[in-house]
């Protein structure tokens, strides 16, 4: 049987053309914009108000691709894990983050990853396929849902630090974004979101240039190149010192301050002169550095180094006047924290 095709790879404007083209008034197109994005129905039946026989239209001519969360897992620490199925049956993880003030989302942007980070779990699954825009939104949206449900309150922030790498499916991220942020759309301030790369200097140049008004947070975990292609071997290519070039080319065109996510290594990272190389680093572009705790990701390989060596980082980059955070991991009971989203619960 043919594949219908999915109403929501349609623009506002080519739905306003379907119906003119079958002799009906445009404005329908915008009245199906809307259930399809504002409110986000999963079925043509929802659009109640359309006639019995556009409906039928409809769903003789499209489908309405959308997802179904599966299974859903919470942690004792309140965070929330959605075992994510995509309308072809593969699955991805999206996760709740609620703190005293926030709610904060965290999206997935591929079906497995590009990039092959050692210490990831996500790495150890192939890229399947990236994410089209609507599976990024309906992630955002499910998590909404149960924010306002389970915490009484809307979701404050997103982050794409879910499964992928958001800078290599860029254009269904970009678009997921406008989305995301349009009234059109969830009205959700693009200050609120934060687009986590491991760094492709082409792409994050490319996002400069969008004047999205996203946050960046790169993951960096070395300011050595040696070190850093070691645990993240795509930094052969894309070295450190491009990643610097595009990352003073977005501080030049944002005015954005940077986050850098690092996580400090028994053996790896945690001498003196990794510290220093980070300073370093981060007196290209204003910069912020988060120590995140490491969620081993059972090999044994990567140990995280004790808080001594974490508070000597602390004490340095404060004393370099750099602004640092040291991150607790969250949801590691449900395998829901940073790196060990591996579609573990078996659905697949
Ligand atoms: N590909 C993107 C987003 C996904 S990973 C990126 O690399 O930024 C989200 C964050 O979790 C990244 O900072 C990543 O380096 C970090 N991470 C990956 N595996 C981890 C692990 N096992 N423990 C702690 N953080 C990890």
């Amino acid at each position: 049987m043919e594949q219908k095709k999915d109403i929501r790879s349609l623009t506002k404007e080519d739905l306003r053309e379907f119906f003119l083209s079958e002799g009906m008034e445009a404005y329908r197109g915008n009245q199906v914009y809307e259930w399809l994005w504002r409110k986000s129905v999963h079925s043509f039946d929802d659009m109640t108000n359309l006639s019995k026989e556009l409906r039928q239209k409809l769903s003789d001519n499209f489908a309405i691709n959308h997802i179904e969360v599966d299974l859903m897992q919470r942690s004792v620490d309140g965070t929330i894990k959605n075992a994510v199925r995509l309308h072809d049956g593969l699955v991805v993880e999206s996760v709740l983050i609620p703190t005293a003030k926030r709610s904060t989302a965290c999206v997935s942007s591929q079906v497995g990853c590009s990039l092959d980070c050692k210490f990831c779990a996500t790495a150890r699954l192939k890229r399947m396929r990236n994410l089209n825009p609507d599976e990024i939104y309906d992630q955002v949206v499910a998590l909404d849902k149960e924010s306002r449900i389970y915490y009484g309150r809307p979701l404050s922030n997103i982050v794409f630090m879910g499964m992928g790498e958001p800078l290599m499916n860029y254009k269904n991220v970009v678009s997921a974004i406008g989305k995301i942020t349009s009234d059109e759309g969830l009205g959700i301030s693009p200050k609120r979101i934060t687009v986590s790369t491991s760094g492709v200097p082409k792409m994050i140049r490319n996002l400069a240039d969008e004047g999205l008004k996203v946050k960046l947070a790169v993951s960096l975990h070395s300011a050595i190149d040696s070190i850093r292609t070691k645990i993240m071997p795509f930094n052969a290519k894309l070295n450190l010192s491009d990643l610097r070039e595009s990352l003073q080319y977005w501080y030049s065109k944002t005015r954005s301050r940077i986050t850098y996510e690092y996580v400090v290594w028994k053996g790896i990272n945690d001498k003196e002169s990794d510290i220093q190389a980070l300073v370093d680093y981060c007196k290209f572009a204003p910069a912020k550095v988060n120590l995140i705790q490491y969620n081993p990701i059972d090999d044994g390989s990567f140990v995280q180094a004790g808080s001594e060596v974490v508070q000597n980082y602390v004490r340095t980059l404060e004393n370099n006047r750099i602004i640092v955070t040291v991150r607790q991991s969250r949801g590691q009971d449900i395998d829901a924290a940073c790196g060990q989203l591996a579609n573990k619960s078996n659905l697949c």
